[in-house]
């Protein structure tokens, strides 16, 4: 590790995909060559004084840069060590991510780097770089600045003058590209300045808390073995017992009506029961985009608690199903696994 203060460092910056440094090919957009380059040239565009203010950066591209569309677990691994091993090196990482998927990619992340004490700031656009009127100048610039501040000790987003909190971020539209339905703005450009809220971030709340946990999502947990399942109204016992009866399947995120609501259909609940007696791990959230679960609210959500399904509370999807990964992925018995699902780990719920 270095001598100087981490703030001495360079950010790093990881290029590991996505429509940022796309290039127009005969069969659509794709992974462009040459991105160091065309990144330079690209800031370099940028007024004289605040490129001059940029702080200092490195930059690493993926040797395999990828549409975030066909990122897995695997990919979330792999992210997750590169930037624990970088680190301490560096003041702080920014990563050019797809938009398709960067939410799930920062809310692993958020698992993984538990107890960061610098910035990680995830970024991605809306239109390649070289396109004309790009947002990807203007999401870098802020990225790189933010991931310059030592208050900032988690996984963020920057996106369309914006810090949002990864771990609870969503890709909502093309407009407004990421939001977070239930926590406020960590920061926002003002100007040429990037200002953090820090009151609203990690900073004080993460003293104590374990340094990273890189736990190994390989074999069945990067592929498939927690499953997604969106009710829909007259799903059968059968349909979810499709799902669930598999030995491959080690857990479920379950999306479920309203405020924490199932069909009251015993043959469909004890499907859940019996998974969950398995040993399997069941968690809702809602299909609401805001407002949390609160399971046996309603007479129609006691048959879940009943079930043993865990309340995901106002956990995004994202945060619920990469939670889940990270927790079946630790060497834990049941019992805790269910406890720190329930716990806030990372200002996720
Ligand atoms: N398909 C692209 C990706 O997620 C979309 C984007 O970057 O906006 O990699």
């Amino acid at each position: 590790m270095s001598a100087f203060p981490a703030s001495d460092r360079p950010v790093l910056l990881l290029y590991v995909g996505g429509t940022i440094g796309m290039v127009e090919t005969p069969h659509g957009l794709a992974p462009g060559p040459d991105f160091t380059r065309r990144l330079h040239q690209t800031l370099a565009t940028l007024p004289p004084s605040s490129h001059a203010s940029l702080p200092d950066f490195v930059v690493r591209e993926s040797p395999h840069p990828i549409d975030s569309s066909g990122a897995t677990p695997a990919d979330w691994q792999r992210l997750g060590r590169e930037i624990a091993a970088a680190l301490p090196e560096h003041a702080g990482v920014v990563v050019l991510h797809g938009t398709d998927t960067l939410a799930w990619s920062a809310s692993s992340l958020a698992f993984q780097l538990q107890g960061l004490d610098r910035p990680v700031v995830v970024t991605g656009a809306m239109r390649p770089l070289d396109a004309d009127g790009s947002d990807a100048r203007d999401n870098i610039e802020l990225a790189l600045r933010f991931a310059a501040q030592p208050l900032l000790q988690e996984v963020g987003v920057a996106f369309g003058g914006r810090l949002l909190r990864g771990v609870r971020s969503r890709k909502v539209g093309a407009q407004e590209a990421f939001t977070t339905p239930h926590y406020p703005l960590l920061g926002e450009r003002v100007g040429d300045d990037a200002v953090l809220f820090a009151s609203r971030t990690l900073v004080s709340q993460q003293r104590g808390a374990p340094r990273f946990e890189l736990a190994d999502y390989a074999g069945g947990l990067a592929h498939g073995s927690v499953a997604r399942i969106a009710l829909w109204p007259g799903i059968q016992a059968w349909q979810l017992d499709a799902w669930l009866r598999d030995d491959r399947v080690k857990g479920a995120l379950l999306e479920v009506w309203g405020g924490g609501n199932a069909p009251d259909d015993p043959a469909l609940l004890g499907v859940l029961a019996q998974a969950s007696g398995e040993g399997k791990l069941l968690a809702a959230v809602s299909q609401c985009p805001t407002g949390g679960v609160t399971l046996g609210r309603y007479a129609a959500g006691r048959g879940l608690a009943d079930a043993d399904v865990l309340s995901g509370d106002t956990m995004t999807p994202e945060a619920a199903y990469t939670k889940l990964v990270h927790l079946l992925a630790l060497p834990l018995d049941d019992a805790e696994r269910r406890r720190r699902f329930l716990t806030p780990l990372v200002g996720e719920r």
